[in-house]
């Protein structure tokens, strides 16, 4: 028996999305000129079993999200709540549409760590969506599942993830539901710090300290050659094949792992790769924009 959540895949890139700005690489190119191919930023969309509506990140695509998310010949679904996992560029760039300017939204419940509430709170743009009450800032403590609305069918819950914090922490954040535990876990600087940060040796142990059934994990980069000019280092992410060599094949009682948040640079982004065939083969995927998961 479903519980009646469903939770939609928005967008599946890295900050940048795909085409990323200015970018003339190959992927970029063709993703220009052919809809279909362009990737938004990391989102997602939950409907509650009550019907409301709440996602996961805001993103600079926000209007094109909430075009795929909606049920084709309804009114566009408008978002009652925003969780956001950290205060990097592509992860907010969408907020000041829910101000003056755009759509004049009036106290849409916001949800942030409360070390990244007090950044975010700072910013005089955001300051000034709380003086007109167009979004209210909320501090949830880690480990702490919430409701984003009462009766809602479902919790959120953020837990720590070591990732580069010039502008404030980051989580993953763990969709709660009755039967299913979704894990949305877009950046992270390596492995092995998180798998330090929760004294585990290995990747699988990590999810089950949250009984995980299906995970959305950082997928950047295929592998450390790939953006020529640019020292990888200073932009740390496990690369997909980091992932592997960690998860082997997949087993009985795993999770489902879907990659996400992916560079343009990524070579799975072309679905006739060899690289997506890699991942395929053993038994992971790469998430697509549409997909609709059940909790
Ligand atoms: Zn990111
Ligand atoms: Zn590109
Ligand atoms: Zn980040």
């Amino acid at each position: 028996m479903t519980s009646g959540v469903s939770v939609t895949i928005l967008g599946t890139a890295q900050d940048g999305g795909i085409p990323q700005s200015g970018c003339s690489c190959r992927t970029c190119m063709e993703a220009h000129k052919d809809f279909k191919l362009r990737k938004y930023p990391v989102c997602l969309g939950v409907i509650g079993s009550d019907g409301s509506k709440h996602i996961i990140e805001i993103t600079k695509n926000l209007s094109e999200q909430l075009m795929i998310w909606t049920t084709i010949g309804k009114e566009i679904f408008i978002p009652e709540t925003v969780s956001i996992s950290h205060l990097h560029l592509g992860h907010i760039e969408g907020i000041g549409q829910f101000g003056k300017p755009v759509m004049g939204l009036k106290k849409i419940d916001i949800f942030l760590s409360r070390e990244n509430k007090k950044n975010f709170d700072n910013r005089s743009d955001i300051r000034l969506m709380i003086e007109d009450d167009n979004i209210r800032t909320h501090a949830k403590e880690f480990y702490q599942p919430f409701e984003p609305k009462e009766g809602c069918g479902f919790s959120l819950q953020f837990i720590p993830i070591p990732h580069r914090s010039e502008l404030g922490d980051t989580s993953a954040i763990i969709i709660n539901g009755k039967e299913r535990n979704i894990l949305f876990m877009p950046d992270q600087d390596s492995w092995e710090k998180t798998l330090e940060y929760y004294s585990k040796d290995n990747v699988r142990d990590f999810f089950r300290i949250f009984d995980i059934d299906e995970a959305l994990i950082d997928g950047t980069f295929w592998s450390m050659e790939e953006l020529p000019g640019r020292n990888i280092s200073e932009i740390p992410h496990p690369t997909i094949q980091d992932s592997l060599q960690l998860l082997g094949k997949k087993m009985e009682d795993d999770p489902e792992i879907s990659f996400l948040h992916l560079n343009h640079s990524n070579p799975v982004n072309d679905i006739n790769s060899k690289q997506r065939k890699i991942v395929e083969l053993n038994g992971w995927k790469i998430a697509e924009m549409g997909n609709v998961l059940t909790l």
